[in-house]
């Protein structure tokens, strides 16, 4: 089946997934396809309820495929799995991602790896999964949900940080592979986010700094961030409608900033 650009539901007719949909920027990148038209898969841990109620509101087709991406084994399987719920995939966002901050002479082996294999070597299993039924429909978009920390660094985040710009680099060579092939690959990396989880730090930050929220997200949490306000979810999911449009088509390779400003420093 083939999307109409022309119409107000764009993407009816193609099938996404998107990892660690069940919160966050996955769920809003979720929400802004189905509302597109396009098939949904979400994924992640939790109750995946409410997210899956959320997708199905938009009248499109939602389904959980849920896995533990962690596992290389069944970050494959579960592209198999979304394939055969949706009848294919057209369109893969690897979203799903964990932090830990530490410095690197203290940091847990545990944590390294588990930050290397959901945050980079995840976004590896399900595209080579995904991309012989792409390849054989001639088009695809994956869209790699990567951070400012895939441009440029902070302290602390070491494992964030190379887990990110190994995202970035991937992507390049993926879109230089698959550059005739009518399937693009790029990576978004947003600034601060305003996430369920960052609204909480800001209220733990002010009891324990004494301060006012407000003082707490202009001067701690989007210090680095010259607009001093956060990107939104939702914004993050325009985007990706973008590179999911015709005109989209034209861009692959790039790792696209959405972050207030922080890297043009
Ligand atoms: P979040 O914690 O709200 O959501 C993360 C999602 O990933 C959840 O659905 C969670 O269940 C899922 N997940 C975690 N480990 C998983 C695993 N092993 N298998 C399957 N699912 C798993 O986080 P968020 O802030 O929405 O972040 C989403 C992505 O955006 C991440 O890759 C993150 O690095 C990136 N990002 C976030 C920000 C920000 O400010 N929030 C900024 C830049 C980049």
């Amino acid at each position: 089946m083939t999307a109409d650009s022309t119409s107000s539901r764009p993407l009816a007719g193609r099938r996404a997934a998107v990892t660690g949909s069940t919160s966050g920027i996955g769920l809003a990148i979720a929400e802004a396809l189905a509302r597109a038209g396009a098939d949904v898969a979400i994924n992640g841990f939790g109750d995946h309820g409410p997210a899956l109620e959320a997708v199905s509101a938009h009248g499109a087709r939602a389904i959980f495929a849920g896995a533990d991406l962690a596992d290389g084994k069944a970050a494959q399987a579960f592209v198999h799995d979304v394939q055969a719920g949706l009848g294919g995939l057209d369109i893969l966002v690897n979203n799903a991602g964990i932090q830990h901050v530490a410095a690197i002479d203290e940091f847990p082996e545990d944590r390294w790896d588990a930050i290397i294999a959901i945050n980079l070597n995840s976004n590896f299993h399900t595209i080579k999964a995904a991309l012989p039924s792409m390849k054989a429909t001639g088009w695809g978009r994956i869209i790699n949900i990567a951070s400012a920390h895939g441009l440029v660094a902070s302290p602390f985040k070491s494992a964030y940080v190379a887990a990110k710009h190994g995202v970035v680099g991937m992507t390049k060579s993926v879109a230089l592979e698959l550059a005739e092939t009518g399937i693009t690959a790029n990576a978004i990396c947003p600034g601060y986010v305003e996430t369920p989880l960052v609204k909480g730090q800001i209220a733990d930050q002010a009891r324990v700094n004494d301060m006012s929220e407000e003082d707490v997200v202009r001067n701690i949490i989007l210090a680095a961030q010259p607009s001093r306000r956060f990107v939104q979810p939702a914004h993050v999911g325009e985007l990706v409608l973008f590179l999911c449009s015709e005109a989209g088509g034209s861009v692959t390779g790039s790792a696209l900033s959405i972050d207030g400003g922080w890297t043009a420093r």
